[in-house]
């Protein structure tokens, strides 16, 4: 890979070589621009590194749904549940908590179901764009999602999802029966009586893998990547100039990427922004370890088993525990335990525990569009839970928001000024 001297400049520059970053980046290059990354560690060092590799295009619903906030208390007793607080984050954690209660009313929910729902659309089309751009089909595996239910009542109640689903064009087929889920997926432990199958749902082979391919392309194709750190920034009417720990970069634009620090590089621009991480976790496993047939999701529990290069990774859980905190790998493991219990054949052994820090915004959209201030600096950040999913329509929004083009669907939603 080619890395940028000390005082370069390019037509863009962006901050980030996560997935959105690396996505933004050649969508821009496919624009004919001159485009450099810049990144502190390198290409899929943080959130797009571990996750669980899935593009998500059913997940159209906002974590902040109506009522949230009655069920919310009962998961958060158990320290270690699928949500969880530390103590000592409690009060910094507030004024998120407080838009995120305010996105959960009806009003705003529904907005939030329409704009998820028009992204995931574009995310679906621009995918396979991407894939085809950068000959990257043996990256992707097409098999489909099991979501699992113990029992009809809880069954029951996920109809209401799966109803707003199919108005937003979602496709699933309900599963009941122990035999008929055993024919999608054997080996489930025998309280798991119904499931909704989503055959549309992709998953990449290993999430890195996908971004270090997209990296790849961009570097190939004249890019160039720098390791270092922006530590302030300031923007003139036909300039951005960024000082990094390694030396001085100007673009005529600046994209900004940097995932759950985001809001740190917003402030150079005036902007303070309700930005949040949900810490999640999980434990990969080697090949061998389980034969997974699709992408299997315990929603009630808060994790999914998914394959990665041939092994499962076993993951989920949220930890609203900020930045600095070092990781609990207790969670992983209260992951896997479970897991194990609902894949009776699971071999548990020499697994790698991770956690990621997920990019989070309290209403679940991602910010996408110009910094309010400053034309000539766009974001690209927030996807929380959706980033991969949504890395391929994000990047061709952006692209479009940069060369000044009309973009391909309505992004005032995502404005950072909602806030
Ligand atoms: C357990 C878990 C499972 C998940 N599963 C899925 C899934 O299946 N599907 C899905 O769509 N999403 C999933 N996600 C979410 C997804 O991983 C994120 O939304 C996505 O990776 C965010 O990408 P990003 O490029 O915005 O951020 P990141 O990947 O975090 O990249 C940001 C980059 O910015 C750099 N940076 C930050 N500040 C600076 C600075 N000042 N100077 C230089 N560089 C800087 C960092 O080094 C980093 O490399 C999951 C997340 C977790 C934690």
């Amino acid at each position: 890979m080619n890395s940028t001297t000390a005082n370069s400049s390019c037509d863009v520059v962006v901050i980030g070589a996560g997935v959105i970053g690396v996505s933004t980046a050649l969508a821009l290059q496919n624009r004919g621009l001159s485009v450099c990354i810049v990144d502190r560690k390198g290409v899929a060092a943080e959130a797009s590194q571990g996750n669980a590799g899935a593009f998500a295009f059913t997940d159209i619903e906002p974590l902040a749904t109506p009522g949230i906030l009655r069920k919310a208390p009962k998961w958060l007793l158990d320290p270690l549940g699928p949500l969880s607080v530390p103590p000592s984050y409690a009060l910094p954690i507030l004024p998120w908590m407080l838009r995120f209660w305010r996105a959960s009313w009806r009003d705003r929910y529904v907005q939030s179901v329409r704009a998820q729902a028009a992204l995931m659309a574009l995310s679906r089309v621009a995918l396979e764009r991407q894939i085809s751009d950068v000959s990257g089909e043996a990256l992707i595996q097409r098999e489909g999602q099991l979501q699992l239910y113990e029992g009809e009542a809880q069954f029951r109640a996920s109809r209401a999802g799966w109803a707003l689903r199919k108005e937003h064009g979602v496709s699933f087929e309900a599963v009941s029966g122990k035999a008929a889920l055993a024919e999608i997926q054997p080996g489930l432990n025998e309280r798991f009586t119904h499931g909704v199958f989503t055959p549309e749902w992709i998953n990449t082979i290993n999430p890195k893998s996908w971004v270090q391919h997209l990296a790849s392309s961009f570097c190939d194709r004249g890019g160039r990547i720098k390791i270092a750190q922006v530590v302030g920034a300031h923007a003139q009417p036909d300039a951005v100039t960024l000082d990094t720990d390694a030396g001085t970069i100007v673009a005529r634009k600046l994209v900004v990427a940097a995932g759950a620090w985001s809001h740190q590089v917003a402030r150079f621009f005036g902007d303070r922004l309700p930005l949040e991480t949900e810490r999640g976790y999980n434990t990969t496993l080697p090949e061998g370890a389980f034969e997974l047939r699709t992408h299997l999701t315990f929603g009630n529990h808060g994790f999914v088993v998914t394959k990665i290069d041939g092994g499962v990774r076993v993951g989920g859980a949220v930890e609203l525990g900020g930045l600095k905190r070092k990781p609990n790998y207790r969670r992983a493991q209260v992951l896997l335990d479970k897991a194990a219990q609902f894949l009776p054949e699971l071999d548990t052994g020499n697994g790698q525990q991770w956690m990621g820090f997920r990019p989070s915004m309290p209403d679940s959209l991602p910010v996408i569009g110009a910094a309010p201030h400053v034309p000539n600096v766009t974001y690209a950040f927030g996807h929380g839970h959706l980033g991969l999913t949504q890395s391929a329509a994000t990047a061709e929004l952006v692209a479009a928001v940069v060369t000044n083009d009309r973009p391909a669907m309505d992004i005032a939603p995502f404005a950072a000024s909602r806030f």
